[in-house]
């Protein structure tokens, strides 16, 4: 028999700081970039594990971070975790009240907040109920001190010892947390444990998944609050990558000479980044030799996008997961047999959401019968998800139960699967069209409408209507060169051989921006709501 060895933290830790003391750890910040090595980044860990002790932290207490990707959050991921704590990353755009929910839900003890983010978190304090101290990361010009009691994170851990003997811990054991962002009713707690983030690394270094290596120079612009960054700081410092963090600078420009200038050779987001990365590329030329590749999800990757970046020989990589996933689900990748295939034919291949990766297991189930959809890349339901780095349940949260049927995450996402087993997404149940009994897929839509050379950005989504009960609406940004030159007439033009009549929208509206979610995906929601009464006629 094997070895029951205990799959936590500690291990990625100690192997980085063993094995890899010299790799660096790069953060963008307003002057020159902080860079320092995996040996201080473990040095400091370690002083940060004795300051929490110190502060009366114990096993399975939660500890939050309010903050962008630094290298202190960096610090935080593991010292907080491999000391036996939770690490609890609140998402710095929510709502007010949902943030007051969060953290009393949580009953998080101790808020590591960045300096720039002190006045947010001012306006709430005195609602939150468990919080015992605010550790302050770097300069808080507009702070008011009203953050009690508080102490800066340098002092915090400056004079503590550079060494810590990390306890042995149950593989079982929660590590992180993080709630997703709840489009409907309270938001959500995902407690994610040791076990579960060891195995989700091992899988985001598959390489028919993400395939992050030691060679690779890691740029995660999901922020650390958005499930982990989508797992690559763990994952990172399992194989020793150099790690590069944007800090709160996530613009195009600012994207781009960060991959020339560090040389990254993979970087991940939602797309709505690389689109603004391929508008600036028709403009500007940069160097990304070192570049292998981009992996983006959170919402659908339109192909045009995929086409676009591939012309600028960027390759762009499609992957599918949610917060209750950890989030690493599938990946679209080409199958040997699809190597040969015409640019145009791969092109809808990537596009798809793609192949599970081994551990995920997948099944589509008819929302009417119940029953599993045949393969026929055209029948659609439900997709659910259940692997060993899927959630079973909600943290402290008594709606769990519809969610987590039988074993199986049920994703609320619509999707068809085709014979080789890899699915596509028609939409999120709540942003499928309902028109006159049939379903209009908004995402198609707009991810069509995103190919047309004029247009940047475009959302649709279902307006209530009176004989079809919701007709779709097309929201569309056009490019920067062609504002106020697009028409609807050209849009509908360019759709109409592409979709049946019936899903063409029926209106076009030219918007500046599109309405964007806490993590940066398009904010269907608040649109519905802004165009529930536009006249459709
Ligand atoms: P939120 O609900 O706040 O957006 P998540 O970040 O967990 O929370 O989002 C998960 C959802 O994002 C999925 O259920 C799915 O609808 C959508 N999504 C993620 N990746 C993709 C993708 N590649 N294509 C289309 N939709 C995606």
């Amino acid at each position: 028999m094997m070895m029951n060895y205990p799959l936590t933290l500690q291990h990625a830790f100690k192997r980085a700081t063993r094995i890899f003391p010299h790799k660096e750890i790069v953060t963008q910040t307003d002057g020159e970039p902080h860079r320092y090595t995996y040996a201080d980044w473990g040095r400091r860990s370690m002083q940060l594990a004795n300051a929490l002790q110190k502060a009366g932290v114990e096993q399975s207490d939660r500890i939050a971070t309010f903050a962008w990707n630094t290298y202190r959050h960096f610090e935080l991921y593991f010292a907080v975790p491999c000391m036996g704590a939770v690490l609890h990353t609140l998402n710095i755009r929510l709502f007010a009240e949902q943030l007051v929910y969060i953290v009393n839900n949580a009953e998080d003890k101790i808020i590591f907040v960045d300096g720039d983010l002190v006045p947010v978190l001012e306006r709430l304090a005195d609602q939150f109920s468990s919080v015992k101290l605010y550790v302050i990361m770097g300069e808080a010009p507009h702070a008011t001190g009203k953050l009690q009691p508080s102490v800066d994170y340098e002092e915090f851990i400056g004079d503590q010892p550079a060494t810590y003997e990390w306890p042995e811990l149950d593989e079982n054991a929660a590590a992180a947390m993080c709630y997703t962002s709840g489009t409907t009713g309270n938001p959500k707690g995902v407690l994610y444990s040791h076990r579960s983030i060891y195995l989700h690394s091992i899988g985001s270094c598959f390489a028919d998944g993400p395939a992050l290596a030691e060679r690779d120079v890691v740029y995660p612009l999901v922020p650390m609050f958005h499930a982990n960054a989508w797992g690559f700081p763990h994952a990172s410092a399992f194989v020793g990558a150099k790690l590069v963090l944007p800090g709160r600078f996530m613009d195009p420009l600012r994207v781009a000479k960060t991959m020339e200038q560090e040389r990254v050779t993979f970087a991940a987001g939602v797309p709505t980044i690389w689109i603004g990365l391929l508008n600036l590329l028709d403009k500007e030329q940069f160097d990304f030799s070192a570049l292998r590749i981009i992996i983006s999800g959170g919402s659908a990757v339109p192909q045009a996008l995929i086409e676009g970046l591939h012309h600028k020989g960027v390759t762009i990589v499609q992957a599918w997961g949610m917060t209750e996933t950890s989030p690493l689900a599938s990946v679209a990748r080409l199958r040997a047999s699809q190597e040969d295939l015409s640019l145009e034919e791969q092109f809808a291949i990537r596009a798809r959401q793609g192949t599970m990766v081994p551990g995920v297991e997948f099944r589509v189930m008819d929302m009417e019968t119940g029953q599993e959809v045949p393969w026929d890349n055209q029948t659609f339901g439900e997709l659910q998800v259940r692997g060993p780095w899927i959630a079973r349940a909600y943290y402290h949260d008594a709606e769990s139960d519809a969610k987590f049927a039988n074993g199986w995450l049920r994703t609320g996402d619509v999707a068809v699967v085709d014979k080789e087993g890899t699915i596509q997404l028609v939409d999120r149940t709540k942003d499928l069209v309902k028109s006159g009994g049939e379903w209009i897929s908004s995402v198609e839509i707009e991810g069509l409408i995103m190919g047309h050379p004029k247009v940047l950005e475009a959302c649709v989504v279902g307006i209530p209507h009176p004989k079809w009960s919701e007709r779709p609406l097309a929201c569309v940004v056009a490019k920067p060169a062609f504002i106020g030159q697009v028409t609807k007439e050209e849009i509908i033009e360019f759709l109409r051989p592409k979709v049946a009549k019936w899903w063409l929208p029926d209106d076009v509206i030219f918007v500046e921006a599109i309405p964007k979610t806490s993590v940066g995906k398009f904010d269907k929601k608040v649109l519905r709501n802004s165009y529930k009464t536009h006249n459709l006629a």
